[in-house]
């Protein structure tokens, strides 16, 4: 079993288009991993129908007894996010604000403060519209740790690919280079970066790729838009070639990108022209590298 992730230092490249194109032409063959857990779009275009969903744990946030607490105020003065407030005569914590250190847990001297975990989204296992079999998640708005809940869903994506015997798991991973980001590259086989050819888009694929090379990982580039400034393609062509990264494919700037995930189709879904070829062709080079 193969695992290729498909990330972007930033976004807005046109990953999450690419990585559906190259799951269109493998469907047969493959598991997809949707593992830009904090703003996940790759549903759009694949349509999941969930056959299970678990809920997701993880961090912990300070809670009060407000029918325990004698007000005495401790809490409110040690905590260094300033995340206990007085309201209406009692304290309480702000979640938002609340770190999860535990340190007013271990200072309450009546024991009013409990640090549960929290449940901070869902996990799904899916058949989607092409049939292939996804694990995706969501997570609740301003919950921390996608990186934990990355892992999990490569997890799952994994335990999928076994029992529906794939051989590969593509995984469209996180923008930038956090937490999620490298969660996503964890255990992988190949790393396809997408780019385009601009000041932020070269800075920030300098960025990724010095992560990628943390993990030892053969690295593909997809530059996308590519003649949209050719002096900045040709240096990101320059920096590939010095690196000994595979140039994959470089994409025209196309219309299409836009039109199919308003649709809610892949590339070639919306136009077979060119984007067959494009991709297979993408497929070939990617599977030599491999
Ligand atoms: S330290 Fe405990 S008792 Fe004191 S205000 Fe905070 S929660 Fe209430
Ligand atoms: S757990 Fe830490 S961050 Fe949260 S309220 Fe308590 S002291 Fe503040």
């Amino acid at each position: 079993m193969k695992e290729i992730v498909i990330i972007s230092g930033k976004g807005g490249t046109g990953k999450t288009s690419v990585a559906s194109a190259m799951a269109y032409l493998k469907k047969d063959e493959l598991v997809l991993a949707d593992c830009d857990v904090d703003a996940a779009d790759l549903h759009l275009i694949m349509k999941p129908q969930n056959h299970s969903e678990d809920d997701y744990y993880s961090g912990i946030k300070a809670v009060i007894d407000t029918g325990t607490c004698t007000n005495c105020g401790i809490c409110a003065q040690i905590c260094r996010f300033d995340a206990i407030e007085v309201r209406d005569g009692s304290h309480h914590v702000v979640t938002l604000d609340c770190e999860g250190c535990g340190y007013c847990f271990l200072r309450c001297p009546v024991n009013a403060i409990s640090i549960p975990e929290q449940n901070v989204g869902k996990v799904y296992l899916a058949d989607t519209r092409l049939g292939i079999p996804m694990a995706h998640a969501r997570l609740k708005i301003g919950a921390d740790n996608s990186g934990k809940l990355v892992a999990r869903v490569k997890r799952d994506a994994r335990k999928l690919a076994s029992e529906k015997e794939k051989a590969l798991i593509l995984v469209d991973g996180s923008p930038g280079i956090g937490c999620p980001v490298i969660s996503s590259l964890s255990g992988a086989d190949y790393v396809v970066i997408v780019t385009e050819p601009t000041r932020s888009g070269l800075s920030d694929l300098t960025r990724v790729w010095d992560l990628a090379r943390r993990f030892d990982l053969k690295t593909g580039c997809i530059i996308n838009k590519a003649d949209l400034n050719p002096e900045v393609r040709d240096e990101i062509i320059e920096f590939l070639d010095s690196k000994g990264i595979k140039l994959l494919a470089q994409l025209p700037y196309s219309n299409d990108f836009t039109q199919a995930i308003i649709q809610g189709k892949t590339l070639m879904e919306h136009n077979p022209q060119p984007w067959n070829l494009v991709f297979d062709q993408i497929w070939t080079n990617l599977l030599k590298e491999l």
